[in-house]
């Protein structure tokens, strides 16, 4: 399919027409916000195959793998959302301190408004829907900017929002820097941004200017810990999976794994066997294994194996964007090793976004804690020890968005845990209730009775014992 040709409404009109419908109150009632999210639902399983083309031509998805990382994640969200979204948005009782008896609270969910959700290109499904999900839920309207560097699905988006959505309380605004800059100059009531930490920066600036909240969903390096000798099959298999799905073009893929020097090679080893197993000796036959998204980035990795030292694969093809599962490995250091902008290989310097894995021998699991903690807060953390003091050590001393021990990148499927960074890798969390919660306002509402009235004993004059008693009340919180 060819980019869409529709006609674009100026982005101010868009963002007003939204607005206008969401001021409606359209979007607020439950039912609504159900037939919505059954809308979504319909969305996706009415042209499941359309979506599956558009993510292989954008890049090259098999459909197998657009339906686990990207269409059933999506339909998981929407699922629990219909499951729970009842109790989330029944009023639940405040609590009130003594001093306010015998008022009553509760807290009542209401919607922002209008959330501007904007997305990357690597899981241009996932990370433009799911987050739609919860905005839904939360009883929103919404302008979706999906990412220009996958244009087969922006198109796809473009076109069946409209059918799904006629009411025009999710719209979409196509395009690039230029659209997504005019976009932010709009008000909205939150924005959902999932991209660089650079773009980050460029959104929350704008936000700034109307004091607009953001979750930023952003990347960074993700580590890896290995010491669990007696499962190295099974660790390098997990490990290879999550690295070379979507050809490492993931934003919690682990970017690279620490472990003792004398463990090196066994793992280089595993790993091999792991790559051969799963994408076969020639991954580039595979249908199983992706392709990098366009050529800068392309050319950016392939810059990292200039006088790398090559392990495993290394292999590539500028005209098909190939880029063989390449494992390197990262010589020694009298120091510890650093990693981030100071980083002697330049595979180390910034998040590496593609399908090659640095291995980085330190000195032990201490030392492992210590690169992390010298660098900023990574997304996900993933550990291979069956030493509860290692884990322990790695769960206590560091702080990253997420922790998965024995696994790599199933934390985004686990549909009730928050997802989100920490620091630099981002800021708010969504999936599950936690969207409802970041997509929400919890709005306290306290009723006070006139009678008995207790606030007479706060108001002038005031007198000593009435006085002593509400301050004795107050201290004990
Ligand atoms: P990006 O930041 O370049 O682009 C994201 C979006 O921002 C796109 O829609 C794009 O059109 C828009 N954009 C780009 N430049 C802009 C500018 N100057 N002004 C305004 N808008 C602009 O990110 P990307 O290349 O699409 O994705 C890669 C990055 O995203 C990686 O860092 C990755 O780790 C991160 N990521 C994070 C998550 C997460 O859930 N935390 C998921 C996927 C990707």
């Amino acid at each position: 399919m060819a980019p869409s040709t529709l006609t674009r409404t100026p982005v101010p009109d868009t963002v007003a027409a939204v607005r206008t419908l969401y001021e409606s109150g359209a979007t607020a009632p439950l039912s609504a916000r159900v037939r919505r999210l059954h809308a979504l639902r319909a969305m996706l399983t009415e042209n499941e195959s359309a979506f599956e083309q558009a993510l292989w031509s954008d890049l090259r998805k098999s459909s197998a793998e657009a339906q686990l990382t990207e269409i059933s994640v999506v339909m998981a969200e929407i699922n629990h959302a219909l499951r729970h979204l009842r109790r989330w948005a029944r009023p639940k009782r405040g609590p009130v301190p003594p001093t306010l008896l015998p008022g009553r609270a509760r807290l009542v969910p209401e919607p922002l408004g209008v959330v501007l959700v904007i997305a990357p290109w690597n899981y241009p499904v996932q990370l433009l829907l799911s987050p739609l999900t919860g905005v839904l839920a939360a009883g929103n309207a919404a302008v979706l900017k999906p990412s220009e560097l996958a244009p087969e699905t922006s198109a796809l988006v473009t076109r069946l929002v409209p059918h799904y959505f006629s009411d025009g309380a999710v719209r979409v605004v196509e395009g690039g820097v230029p659209e997504t800059t005019e976009l932010l100059a709009q008000r909205f009531d939150h924005i959902v941004f999932t991209g660089s930490g650079t773009v980050g920066r460029v959104v929350m600036r704008a936000a700034a200017e109307h004091l607009t909240p953001v979750t930023l969903e952003l990347g960074g390096k993700s580590p890896v810990w290995f010491d669990d000798d007696a499962h190295l099959k099974a660790v390098a298999r997990r490990l290879a999976w999550a690295k070379f799905t979507n050809a490492g073009q993931t934003c919690v893929a682990p970017d690279y794994v620490m472990t003792t020097p004398d463990r090196v090679p066994a793992l280089v080893d595993a790993l091999r066997s792991a790559v051969e197993e799963m994408w076969g000796t020639d991954p580039s036959t595979s249908q199983d294994y992706g392709r990098i998204v366009n050529d800068r980035q392309f050319d950016r990795l392939v810059g990292y194996l200039d006088g790398a030292d090559v392990q495993i694969g290394g292999t590539y093809d500028r005209g098909e964007r190939y880029l063989a599962p390449t494992v390197v490995t990262v010589p020694g250091t009298d120091g510890r090793p650093v990693v981030g902008p100071d980083a002697a290989p330049p595979v180390l310097r910034e998040e590496i976004f593609g399908p090659i894995l640095p291995i980085v021998p330190v000195a032990s699991a201490e030392e492992a804690v210590q690169v992390i903690n010298d660098w900023d807060k990574p997304l996900a953390l993933y550990v291979f020890s069956s030493s509860p003091r290692i884990r322990r050590l790695f769960e206590q001393s560091t702080s990253s968005g997420a922790v998965v021990h024995n696994a790599a990148l199933v934390h985004v499927a686990a549909t009730g845990l928050p997802f989100g960074g920490v620091g630099p890798s981002g800021m708010g969390a969504y999936h599950g209730s936690y969207s409802w919660r970041s997509f929400s306002h919890e709005k306290p509402v306290l009723s006070m009775p006139l009678w008995p009235d207790a606030l007479r004993l706060v108001q002038p004059p005031l007198h000593g014992r009435g006085v002593r008693f509400v301050r004795q009340l107050m201290r004990r919180g």
